[in-house]
């Protein structure tokens, strides 16, 4: 582990980063790391592995949450695997110190702009979502959301006094038509390898910003003549959300509002164990982690969902590695796991449950499985 002698192997070969991190990061990223060994011996997958610290183990290790070894080998890497960073015993560093920082810079100096949160409902889990399953059966969204600009990262921020003494907070929402365009040729590539249907989400009934958003889309729109684009507003696309999810294909968005609908959408499929994440920079080069923390509550019992992280395997297939096939096999091999009746814990629904070692055995299995029919 935490190697950082560069990368031995065949120049053919794809190079993948390993960054377990925190809390239960290194029992599921273990997991997924059984499945790409399979793809190596079974199906002829070439493939270096790597891992290095981040996080909380970042700064066990050098005192830093991003160590500058790490950061050197994710530049190297074709695509990197993260499990989640964060533990209570890492609270109360200094802001620049914590967990979450080392993955902030990471995504910042890899410049990974482009944020993609599937909320895909797997049919066998139906019943796990708090809608009707008329409104969720079949539910395949994708959401891509501006993850380096905005308001998060907008000047000026602060907190300042005024003159009569009471105190002001403020933010600035801020984009350069740069970042919309390429958050947006982003997502009409994505909705290309989909249903072809895109809608833009932004409040450019109130805000300038989005003004300005609607305006960059559509231009870029006139290089996607075979994508179908709509704009919405915010406020009516969150409660579009959980009144008629299945009309959305792709949706693209800025920072905070994607932030929000993310979470949303990630909850009407019911289990935050079952979803992967993607974080793309301009080249397709990617970050790929599910979209849970890193769970101390479970940390160490081997009963946390390795799923997410199994599927953001698949992600990292499809959209970095440009291995569609293989990415196909994996998401096949989940479902037919889910169809033999193997529940992690999270998404058992009070049955019977195997423990995050077995789910990732019977993956494997499964796609051995697929390799010999
Ligand atoms: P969390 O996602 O870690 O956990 C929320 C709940 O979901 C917990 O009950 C947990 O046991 C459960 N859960 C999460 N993943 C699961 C899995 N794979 N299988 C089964 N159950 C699972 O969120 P939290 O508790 O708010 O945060 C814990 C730590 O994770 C914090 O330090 C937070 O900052 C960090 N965090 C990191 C990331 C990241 O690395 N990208 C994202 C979110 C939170």
């Amino acid at each position: 582990m935490n190697s950082i002698r560069g990368w031995r192997g065949l120049s053919m070969s794809k190079k993948i980063t390993l960054l377990p991190g925190d809390g239960i990061g290194s029992e599921i990223v273990a997991e997924a790391v059984k499945l790409l060994q399979c793809l190596k011996q079974d199906f002829g997958f070439e493939v270096e592995l790597e891992s290095a610290a981040i996080g909380g183990a970042g700064y066990d290790q050098s005192g830093q949450p991003l160590p500058d070894s790490t950061l050197a080998l994710c530049k190297q890497a074709d695509a990197i695997l993260m499990g989640s960073v964060g533990g209570p015993q890492y609270e109360s560093l200094d802001r620049e110190l914590r967990p979450e920082r080392g993955l902030l810079q990471l995504r910042a100096s890899l410049e990974l702009f482009s944020n993609l949160r599937p909320a895909l409902l797997y049919p066998q889990l139906v019943n796990a979502s708090s809608l009707k399953p008329e409104l969720v059966s079949g539910l395949d969204i994708m959401i891509v959301r501006e993850l380096t600009g905005g308001i998060y990262f907008g000047e000026p921020r602060g907190i300042r006094e005024l003159e009569n003494g009471e105190r002001e907070g403020f933010n600035t929402m801020v984009y350069a038509e740069h970042e919309v365009d390429r958050i947006a040729r982003s997502a009409f590539d994505i909705a290309m390898l989909r249903n072809r249907k895109l809608c833009s989400v932004d409040k450019a009934n109130v805000l300038e910003v989005s003004e300005l958003w609607r305006d960059v889309v559509e231009d870029a729109a006139g290089d996607y003549p075979e994508v179908a684009l709509s704009h919405m507003y915010i406020d009516n696309a969150s409660m579009q959300l959980v009144r008629a999810p299945k009309q959305f294909d792709v949706i693209v968005t800025a920072n905070m509002f994607g932030d929000i609908l993310s979470d949303t959408a990630a909850m009407l499929t019911g289990s935050i164990g079952m979803l992967p994440s993607a974080s793309l920079d301009k080249d397709g080069k990617g970050l790929y982690e599910p979209i849970h923390g890193s769970a101390p509550d479970i940390a160490g019992k081997n009963i946390a969902n390795p799923l997410a992280t199994i599927l953001s395997v698949a992600m990292m297939l499809r959209y970095s590695l440009k291995q569609a096939g293989l990415a196909d096999l994996i998401d096949t091999a989940v479902g037919n796991v889910l169809n033999q009746g193997f529940r992690t814990a999270d998404i058992a629904d009070g049955g019977n449950s195997v423990g995050t070692a077995e789910m990732g055995n019977a993956v494997v299995a499964a796609l051995r499985a697929l390799g010999d029919s």
